[in-house]
């Protein structure tokens, strides 16, 4: 008997496989075996739509995480990767794609029962970008390249000649850690740059949300990848995560999660001079324009917030709209937040999946209690939501008081406050008055006052009339507490990669 037996007839076969019958007991890989952790500890899976249990995964302990570590550092000085031609590194990684490709809806199945998201929306969404990621890094393998450079002030003899030039290498062994809201797409973000660059890879995916890359590694194994360029271990972020984060063999940490845990995998990252890149959190103001039409103003400001449940580091958490508008697209929005039909996610007439996992809704729930006790006005209509499940129903609140915590703090739910501002003057103050910097967005269709307006916003992405636009090619990492670094576009390449000066005396 399967603990899926409810929506076991929604799902594909070869992910019925993939899960087992009666849910399996996943493994982790290192090097080119999938295993227990050494103490057999393990962690239950739970689909956040049904609360049912669909298997479980090790929690890997510090000395299996020694392994994988030690297994990626022998895979790495091997050369079988790091000095492969760029092109094979390329093939693999387009074979990797095609892979994906064949497999996309199992991949989008798995992401929508470990986090609860639409199937749909993680075949057209997660898993199309992941696959267009990991092609867009491929092209890069090929395209490394140093610079030569005229010796300028050498404390040498005038007439003595000396060649210099630079080299791009691999940093070496990367631990990517992986948050459960966008769990593929987020892995293809670290490991597309790390593998173009020659890097190998100690993954964690987070512990709700492992699946997709347990699938992911099998198919990196039936690409062809060497045995070790990849190793996957599975854990929480107190045992498995720290243990990765202090690990003395580890050259670079790639991290996308909360803030908090950002700050002390940098610090961590500095006693071994490890290198890093941290996409955080963020409280992203969508700002709308006197000229933008109401309507329109609402359904984009609802898509804002709202795509895959407010679980997004850049969602449009603050709205500001200009007060001659502020009545028309808050109602609105309100009635489009009351109308969305919640449900589990491999049904495409359910708009909107549960939360990945009880705490999750609780610390959402919390929020919105906040909210009410502290004055703000809750607009939409408190529905009831499903019986089981993780559900929590979309909430638009309206305020005036920029100081609440649920102006200020990321909630990482479906939660939006609106309010309404004067005129261009007041809105950057108002936007910029955050520890964050991930995002923004502005809508409206006068260019003078869009590009017045870009320069002054303090965030990572602006985006005008679209939100949550992200592509392969285009930088994506927050200014301020919202990060250090940058995902995607050739800046995260370089960021796997060491510079080496060579300087000859000719
Ligand atoms: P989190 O703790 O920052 O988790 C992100 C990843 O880091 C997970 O893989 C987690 O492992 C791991 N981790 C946690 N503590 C660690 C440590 N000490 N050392 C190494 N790795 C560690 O985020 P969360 O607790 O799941 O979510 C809390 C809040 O973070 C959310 O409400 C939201 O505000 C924010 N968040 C932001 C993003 C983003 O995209 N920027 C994504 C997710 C969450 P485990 O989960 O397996 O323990
Ligand atoms: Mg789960």
């Amino acid at each position: 008997m399967t603990n899926f037996r409810d929506i076991e007839g929604l799902l594909d076969e070869r992910t019925l496989r993939f899960l087992g019958v009666g849910g399996h007991e996943h493994r982790m890989l290192i090097g080119e075996n999938w295993i227990d952790a050494q103490d057999g500890a393990r962690i239950d899976i739970i689909n956040p739509a049904t609360e049912q249990k669909l298997g479980s995964i090790p929690a890997a302990s510090a000395d299996d995480v020694n392994t994988a570590v030690n297994t990626a550092r022998a895979a790495f000085d091997s050369g079988s990767w790091a000095r492969a031609r760029p092109a094979d590194r390329e093939r693999l990684l387009l074979k990797l794609a095609d892979l994906m490709e064949r497999d996309a809806l199992v991949l989008a199945q798995l992401e929508s029962i470990d986090n609860g998201k639409s199937a749909q929306i993680a075949e057209s969404v997660d898993v199309t970008l992941a696959i267009g990621f990991f092609r867009y890094m491929a092209g890069w393998a090929t395209k490394i390249e140093g610079g030569t450079h005229t010796v300028s002030a050498l404390a040498a003899p005038r007439e003595a000649e000396f060649s210099a030039f630079t080299y791009r290498e691999p940093v070496g062994v990367v631990a990517a850690i992986v948050p459960w809201n966008f769990p593929l797409l987020i892995t293809s973000w670290k490991l597309g740059p790390a593998l173009a660059a020659g890097c190998t890879v100690v993954l964690k995916p987070a512990e709700q949300t492992s699946l997709s890359a347990l699938y992911l590694g099998r198919l990196i194994q039936e690409a062809g990848f060497p045995a070790g360029v990849v190793n996957i271990v599975t854990g929480d972020g107190s045992n498995t995560g720290e243990a990765l984060i202090r690990h003395p063999g580890i050259n670079k940490i790639s991290f996308t999660g909360s803030t908090k845990v950002g700050q002390l995998i940098g610090r961590a990252a500095m006693d071994n001079m490890a290198r890093v890149t941290l996409e955080l959190g963020g409280k992203s103001p969508v700002v709308i324009l006197e000229d933008y039409d109401p309507e329109q103003a609402a359904a984009q400001a609802a898509q804002a917030i709202f795509f895959n449940h407010g679980q997004v580091c850049s969602a449009g958490s603050r709205l500001y709209v200009h007060k001659s508008k502020y009545d028309s697209v808050v109602g609105q929005l309100a009635n489009l937040a009351d109308t969305i039909k919640l449900g589990h996610g491999l049904d495409p007439a359910h708009q909107m999946g549960p939360l990945v996992s009880k705490r999750q809704m609780d610390r959402v729930c919390g929020y919105i209690n906040i909210g009410q006790e502290s004055g703000a006005e809750r607009i939409t209509t408190a529905n009831s939501t499903p019986e089981r499940g993780y559900f929590v129903q979309p909430t638009v609140f309206a305020s005036t008081n920029d100081k609440l915590e649920i102006v200020r703090e990321e909630i990482f739910g479906p939660v939006v406050v609106a309010m309404p501002y004067d005129d261009l003057d007041d809105v950057v103050r108002r936007a910029n008055d955050t520890p964050y910097g991930l995002a923004a967005s502005i809508w409206s269709n006068d260019l003078s006052r869009v590009h017045k307006l870009v320069p002054r916003l303090k965030a990572g992405s602006v985006w005008v009339n679209c939100h949550n636009m992200l592509d392969a090619a285009i930088p994506f990492g927050g200014y301020k507490m919202s990060g250090f670094g940058r995902d995607m576009g050739r800046q995260s390449l370089d960021a796997y990669l060491e510079t080496k000066s060579v300087v000859m005396a000719l």
